[in-house]
C-alpha cells in the first residue's frame, strides 16, 4: 500500500490517512475474530502443534507462502502489526491465511513526537478498541529509544485506554516493555485491563518484582529462543506457570532496524518492501524455543508442546 507523502502534499497526505480511518472506523467489527479470518470453529480441524504468539508474519515479502506453510504444519500465528497503517495491508495480504490472526498495534519505536505521530496513536487506538486482537504495543526506555518517552506513554495509555472503554471478551494484548515493565504494569492496571483482556509482555525482560506483579495481575509472557539464550530468561520462563506462558519467535530478525520513515521520510514502510523469510524458520525456531523450554522446566517436550498450544488457541481463539 502507498502512502501520499506528507512534505510533497499536505492536503492529499491528511485526505488519504483521513480515508484509511474511515474506512477502518466504518466497520467496527473488521477484526472480531467472528468475522474475519477466523477458521469456521464449527469445523473440526487438528490442534494446533504450535502457535505463534508474536510474530510481525506482515514484515516478511512472503508473508502468505509462510502462512500457507505453517498452515500445512499446523502452526497458528498472532501477527502483531506496528504501525495503523500495516493493518490493512496485511488484512490484504494474509485474507486467505486462516490459521492467522492479525492483531492492531503501535510499536513504540514507531511512535513520534510530532502531528503525525499524533494521528497514528489516535488511528491506533481506535483500530485496538474494534479487536479481539491489540499489538505490538507497548513502551521502550532502552537508551536509542528513551528520548520520546512522553509520546510513548501517551500512545500506550491511548490505546490501553481504548480497550478498557470498549471490553471484549477474548481480546489478546501483546506487550513491549524494555526497562519500561513497571511504567506498562502501571498503566494497564489503572485501566484494569489484565481483568478483561490476555495482556502478553513478550520477551519478557523486566526485574523479578515485575514478573511477580505481572503474574499476580494475570498477565502472561511469551517467549523467544533469544530470551531463553539469558539465564534471567531462563529463569523467568522456568518459573511462569504454564498457563500464562506461550511460544513466539518475533520474527523477522530484519525488523530490527530502524523504522524506515525515519531513514527516508518519503519511502513506503510498508510490509511489501521487507526481505523474503525462510518458509521453515518459524517451525525451527518454535521447535528450538520448546525444546530448550523442555529442558529449562524439566519435562517431556511433546507434552509441553501440547499443553502450551492448547492454552494459546484458547486464548487466540483458534
Ligand atoms: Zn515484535
Amino acid at each position: 500500500m502507498m502512502r501520499a507523502s506528507e512534505s510533497d502534499c499536505p492536503d492529499m497526505y491528511l485526505e488519504t490517512r483521513v480515508k484509511m480511518s474511515q474506512i477502518k472506523l466504518d466497520l467496527p467489527s473488521f477484526f472480531d475474530k467472528d468475522t474475519l479470518l477466523a477458521p469456521d470453529l464449527t469445523e473440526l480441524h487438528d490442534p494446533w502443534r504450535y502457535v505463534d504468539m508474536h510474530c510481525h508474519l506482515d514484515r516478511m515479502a512472503n508473508a502468505a507462502e509462510v502462512a500457507m506453510r505453517a498452515q500445512e504444519h499446523r502452526i497458528a500465528i498472532l501477527c502483531t502489526t506496528v504501525t495503523p497503517d500495516d493493518v490493512a495491508s496485511a488484512q490484504d495480504v494474509l485474507a486467505e491465511s486462516g490459521n492467522v490472526r492479525i492483531a492492531a498495534g503501535l510499536h513504540p519505536w514507531w511512535v513520534t513526537d510530532d502531528p503525525e505521530g499524533t494521528a497514528d496513536a489516535e488511528q491506533a487506538a481506535a483500530l485496538a478498541a474494534a479487536s479481539d486482537c491489540v499489538g505490538e504495543i507497548g513502551l521502550d526506555f532502552s537508551p536509542a529509544h528513551k528520548h520520546n518517552a512522553r509520546a510513548q506513554i501517551a500512545a500506550f495509555e491511548q490505546i490501553v485506554s481504548a480497550c478498557a472503554a470498549k471490553p471484549r471478551r477474548d481480546r489478546v494484548i501483546s506487550i513491549h516493555a524494555v526497562r519500561a515493565a513497571s511504567d506498562a504494569l502501571d498503566i494497564l492496571e489503572a485501566h484494569g485491563l489484565p481483568d478483561h483482556a490476555t495482556c502478553i509482555f513478550h520477551w519478557f525482560s523486566g526485574t523479578s518484582a515485575d514478573l511477580d506483579r505481572l503474574r499476580r495481575l494475570g498477565c502472561h509472557i511469551s517467549v523467544n529462543e533469544r530470551m531463553l539464550a539469558t539465564k534471567r530468561g531462563r529463569e523467568y520462563a522456568r518459573q511462569m506457570p504454564l498457563e500464562q506462558l506461550h511460544l513466539e519467535t518475533d520474527a523477522p530478525p530484519q525488523l530490527d532496524v530502524r523504522p524506515q520513515r525515519e531513514i527516508s521520510p518519503q519511502s513506503d514502510a510498508s510490509p511489501q518492501l521487507s526481505a523474503p523469510y525462510p518458509v521453515d524458520e518459524l517451525e525451527h525456531s518454535l521447535s528450538r524455543t520448546l525444546e530448550a523450554l523442555a529442558r529449562i522446566r524439566g519435562v517431556e517436550q511433546e507434552e509441553l508442546a501440547a499443553r502450551m498450544a492448547q492454552t494459546s488457541s484458547e486464548v487466540l481463539g483458534v
